[in-house]
């Protein structure tokens, strides 16, 4: 099934430096995160300070990596990443804090899945550039203050809600990345085509754009599954008809959506009579996890108005009915 392919995980293909945009001015999209990240980067040069703790926070594959990377490269300093399942220990932080130089960004990935005693060794480094480590077990154990070069921490995250309270506050700029429109991932396929020297026709562009799920991510995907039937049926040219075909042989639909999100949408249609339905049975019903289920599917579900999210679960809305081809049934009583 093709459906892996067209998650928006991180895979190795995404490595493709050639494709990722290196300054402000080449990202395309996100226009007003975009404005305040120059400000707040240009006047953390002049002050030649460390720019304030920054997170990013929405869907999967929307350019928070991306946008980290940037800001190391236009304050001009290191970039290192890591992420919040991978930091065990306080020990694990700690080794990579210490290894920072004066003004370096930090970028920790799924930042809502830190372990609560890293957390704990992260609050004061974010508030005074200190550690505090215990040395030592038992009796003989003793606190060392280590101080610490000034930095910017980059957090990113899938699920703001999960994130502590003390932590979000430690953010002095949270920003929240959208969806992009049709016009921005027709730029950024335009402009990824012509990076894969397999020139797109206009409107062959404009139909991976449309199918690519508000996504940049997947419409890196999408393209170069496109120019791989555009080079072996085609004339090497991503056209609307090549990428028509393409897209549907991958199961993409005309409004993006995967086989997973049909399934969701099936599911409620058929089993629960349109919902609402709790997101706890969709996960069993699907077998899915529910993290998948509210990071990955749901966000543009609900973006497209398929979906309302109601107290007592989740129902279609008219236009899922129509684009499943179901009627929706009648209220009781019509
Ligand atoms: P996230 O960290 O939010 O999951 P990434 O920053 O890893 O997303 O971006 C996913 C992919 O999409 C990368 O290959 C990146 O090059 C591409 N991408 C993201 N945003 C843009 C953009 N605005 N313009 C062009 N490509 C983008």
């Amino acid at each position: 099934t093709p459906e892996p392919a067209l998650r928006p995980d991180p895979l190795p293909e995404d490595n493709d430096r050639a494709l990722r945009p290196q300054a402000l001015d080449e990202f395309i999209g996100q226009a007003e995160a975009r404005a305040n990240l120059k400000v707040f980067i240009q006047s953390a040069r002049q002050r030649g300070e460390a720019m304030d703790h920054t997170l990013f926070h929405g869907p999967p594959g929307l350019g928070k990596t991306t946008l980290a990377q940037i800001m190391a490269r236009e304050l001009g300093v290191n970039f290192r990443m890591t992420s919040g399942p991978v930091l065990a220990k306080a020990g694990d932080l700690a080794a990579i804090l210490t290894n920072l130089e004066a003004r370096d960004v930090l970028f920790i990935d799924e930042i809502h899945r830190l372990n609560p005693a890293v957390e704990e060794v992260l609050y004061p480094a974010l508030e005074d550039y200190e550690l505090d480590l215990v040395i030592g077990e038992g009796p003989a154990a003793r606190t060392v203050r280590i101080e610490l070069q000034p930095f910017t921490l980059v957090g990113a995250t899938t699920r703001l809600g999960l994130l502590t309270t003390p932590l979000r506050d430690r953010f002095g700029i949270p920003t929240r990345l959208q969806f992009y429109t049709v016009d921005e991932l027709n730029e950024i396929v335009t402009r990824n085509a012509r990076l894969l020297g397999a020139p797109a026709d206009p409107e062959g562009a404009r139909e991976i754009a449309k199918r690519s799920r508000g996504t940049p991510r997947i419409a890196g995907r999408l393209l170069r599954r496109v120019v791989d039937f555009a080079v072996v049926e085609g004339n090497g040219r991503v056209t609307q008809a090549i990428a028509d075909h393409a897209l549907t042989r991958l199961g993409v639909d005309h409004l993006g959506l995967d086989g997973a999100d049909r399934r969701y949408l099936r599911l409620i249609a058929e089993n629960y009579g349109g919902g609402p339905v709790g997101i706890e049975t969709m996960s069993a019903a699907l077998s899915e996890s529910r993290d998948a289920l509210e990071e990955v599917i749901e966000p543009f579900l609900l973006q497209q108005g398929l979906i309302q999210r109601t107290p007592r679960g989740r129902m279609l809305a008219a236009k899922a009915w129509r684009h499943l081809g179901l009627d929706a049934p009648k209220a009781p009583g019509q």
